[in-house]
C-alpha cells in the first residue's frame, strides 16, 4: 500500500461532486480513504470531538481493550504487523488509527470539533443542507454519508435520589481521569462489557467493590498473547503469513455466528465452554449460581474477559443482585432495604439504543425526518439507504454490523457498495439516486427471516432486538454473504432522479 490513496477518477465522472461524511471515527475514515481512493477530491469529514478516533479516542477506562483480534479489528489493506497483542488496548489502537488519518493525508479533510446539528435534503436543488452547532453558516454537499456509530448517547438509569449522591459519580463512557480511588469503597453499576474490563482494572486500588448486578453475562475465556518480535518481523516480510494468521483468526470467531444460528449442537458447545470456564475460576457454588446467565449465549454480548471471574471471587468484592431501589447522600439501597455505603459509583449501563444518527436531525423528502421514520424500527436497505432520503448513506448502519466480527470488516463491504452507488450515479450523471420503497420492504422482510431462529433473537432482554423480536442491529450472514449481497449493485433497487 502506498502512503498516500491513489485517486485516480474514471472518465466521465464528475470529480467535483460535493461529498459530507458525519464522524471522524474507524468508519468514517474509512470511508473518507476510500471517497480519496476513487478520485474524489471535494469532500468534508465532520467530527464533533477534538481528534478522530470516535469511539477509541472518546473512551478512556481503565482496562479498555478491543474484543476483536487485532489484526482483524484493523483495515484489511493497511496492513499493521507489529501489533502488541492479540487483542488490542485503546491506546495502541488509537494511535494506529491517527495515524491512518495522517499518511493516507486525509486530516486536510476533516474538520475537527465542528458538531452537525441538522441535515436537510432539498428536492429541488438535489442537494443536502448542513448546520453546525454554533455557526450561522450552512454549507451543501451532493452527497450525505452518515458514519456518526450507534453508541452516541450514555443510557443512566432512572433511580430515585440520584442526584442526592455527595460521592464521584461517572459513566464508563466519561472517566474522570483524576479521580483517585486508592482505598475507596466503589459501586459498579452493571455487569457487560464496559463492567467486566473495568472491574480486573481498578481492583488492586479500591478498598472494596460492590457489583450491581441484574443479569449476569456469559463469558468466554480471552488470553491476550503478547505477539514476539520474531513474529512481528514475519507478518512484515511475509503478507501470506500475516493473510493466513488473519484468516485462522476470522474462522476462530466464525465459530460464534455458527453456534448462535440455530444450530443446537454448536450453541450447547459455546455454552459448556463458558460454564466450563465459569467452573473452573469460582470454586464457591453460591457465587457461581449467581453469575450463571438463564437465557442462551449470544442472546446478549458474549463476553471475551480473562481476569473478571478472578477478580469477583475476592473477599472484598461483592455482587449485589437485588435490584436497585434507591440512592442517598452516601450510598445506593436495594430491594431488600441494604443500604450500601459507597464512596464512588461507576455507571457500566451502556448506551442509548438505537441511536444511529445520533444527535443529527436527518429530513429527507417531504420533510419527513429519520428518527419519525424509524420510530417504529430503525430499517435500512443493505445497512446503507433508507427510502426517502436520496444520497443519503450510512456506515454499519442498522443490521450493518456482524455478530461474530469487526465492525471494521462489514465497514470495509458497505463503503466499497457506497462508492460504486455514487459511481453509478456520477456516471449517468444523476441528480439523486433514492432506495425503492418496494425493494426495500422486501429486503427487511428477509432480514427478520434469517434471524427468526437465532440466538440473537432469543430468550432474553437485549438491544439487539425489539419487543417484537426483530432484530436491527446485525447483519444477517457472514462476510461472504454480506460481500456476495453487497457487491451486486445495480441502479434497478432506486428511483433516479436526472
Ligand atoms: C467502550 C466501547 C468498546 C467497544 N469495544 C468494541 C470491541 O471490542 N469490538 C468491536 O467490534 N466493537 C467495539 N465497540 C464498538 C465500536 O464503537 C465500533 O467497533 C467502531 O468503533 C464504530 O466506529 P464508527 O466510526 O462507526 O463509530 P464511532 O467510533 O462511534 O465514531 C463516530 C464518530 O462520529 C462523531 N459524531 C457523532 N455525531 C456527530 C455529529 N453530529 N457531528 C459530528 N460528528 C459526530 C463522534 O464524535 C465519533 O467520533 C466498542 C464501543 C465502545 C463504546
Amino acid at each position: 500500500m502506498e502512503n498516500s490513496v491513489g485517486g485516480a477518477m474514471r472518465p466521465g465522472l464528475r470529480k467535483s461532486s460535493r461529498i459530507a461524511i458525519l464522524g471522524a471515527g474507524v468508519c468514517g475514515m474509512l470511508m473518507a480513504y476510500r471517497i480519496k481512493e476513487a478520485g474524489f477530491e471535494n469532500f468534508v469529514v465532520y467530527e464533533k470531538d477534538d481528534a478522530i478516533g470516535g469511539t477509541w479516542k472518546r473512551h478512556n477506562y481503565p482496562g479498555l481493550c478491543c474484543d476483536v483480534h487485532s489484526h482483524v479489528y484493523s483495515y484489511s489493506f493497511d496492513r499493521n504487523p507489529y501489533w502488541s497483542k492479540m487483542y488490542p488496548e485503546r491506546d495502541e489502537l488509537l494511535a494506529y488509527f491517527t495515524e491512518f488519518g495522517k499518511k493516507h493525508e486525509l486530516m486536510e479533510h476533516v474538520r475537527l470539533s465542528t458538531e452537525v446539528t441538522t441535515a436537510t435534503y432539498d428536492e429541488a436543488q438535489g442537494e443536502w443542507t448542513l448546520t453546525i452547532a454554533g455557526s450561522e453558516r450552512t454549507e451543501t454537499f451532493d452527497y450525505l454519508i452518515a458514519a456518526t456509530g450507534f453508541y452516541n448517547e450514555a443510557s443512566l438509569p432512572k433511580i430515585r435520589g440520584r442526584e442526592r449522591f455527595k460521592g464521584a459519580s461517572f459513566h464508563s463512557s466519561h472517566w474522570q481521569q483524576n479521580i483517585d480511588l486508592k482505598g475507596k469503597r466503589v459501586g459498579i453499576v452493571g455487569t457487560a462489557a464496559a463492567a467486566v474490563q473495568i472491574v480486573p482494572a481498578i481492583y488492586p486500588e479500591v478498598g472494596e467493590l460492590k457489583i450491581f448486578q441484574r443479569t449476569p453475562s456469559w463469558i468466554v475465556p480471552r488470553n491476550n498473547v503478547v505477539y514476539s518480535e520474531e513474529q512481528q518481523r514475519e507478518f512484515a516480510q511475509d503478507t501470506d503469513s500475516w493473510r493466513k494468521h488473519r484468516d485462522e483468526l476470522y474462522e476462530f470467531s466464525k465459530a460464534f455466528l455458527d453456534s448462535v444460528s440455530g444450530n443446537p449442537e454448536k450453541l450447547e458447545e459455546l455454552r459448556s465452554v463458558c460454564l466450563a470456564y465459569l467452573q473452573e475460576q469460582i470454586a464457591d457454588p453460591v457465587l457461581r449460581a449467581k453469575l450463571t446467565p438463564d437465557f442462551d449465549p449470544g442472546c446478549k454480548r458474549l463476553l471475551i474477559t480473562g481476569d473478571y471471574y478472578k477478580t469477583v471471587a475476592n473477599s472484598n468484592v461483592d455482587i449485589v443482585t437485588d435490584s436497585i431501589e434507591s440512592m442517598d447522600e452516601s450510598g445506593i439501597v436495594t430491594g431488600d432495604g441494604t443500604h450500601h455505603d459507597l464512596d464512588v459509583v461507576i455507571w457500566c449501563t451502556g448506551y442509548k439504543m438505537p441511536n444511529y444518527h445520533g444527535p443529527v436531525h436527518t429530513t429527507g423528502l417531504d420533510g419527513k425526518a429519520l428518527e419519525d421514520v424509524w420510530s417504529d424500527l430503525p430499517q435500512a436497505f443493505r445497512s446503507v439507504s433508507v427510502p426517502g432520503f436520496p444520497n443519503y448513506f450510512m456506515v454499519n448502519g442498522p443490521n450493518g454490523i456482524f455478530g461474530h466480527s469487526s465492525a471494521i470488516h462489514s465497514a470495509e463491504i458497505s463503503t466499497e457498495y457506497i462508492i460504486r452507488l455514487i459511481e453509478a450515479a456520477e456516471e449517468m450523471e444523476l441528480k439523486s439516486i433514492n432506495v425503492r420503497q418496494d425493494v426495500f420492504k422486501e429486503y427487511n422482510k428477509s432480514v427478520q427471516e434469517y434471524f427468526k431462529d437465532t440466538t440473537f433473537n432469543g430468550n432474553c432482554d437485549s438491544f439487539y432486538h425489539d419487543e417484537k423480536h426483530r432484530v436491527w442491529f446485525f447483519y444477517p450472514g457472514d462476510h461472504i454473504a454480506m460481500e456476495t449481497e453487497l457487491r451486486s449493485t445495480t441502479l434497478e433497487d432506486f428511483d433516479v432522479v436526472r
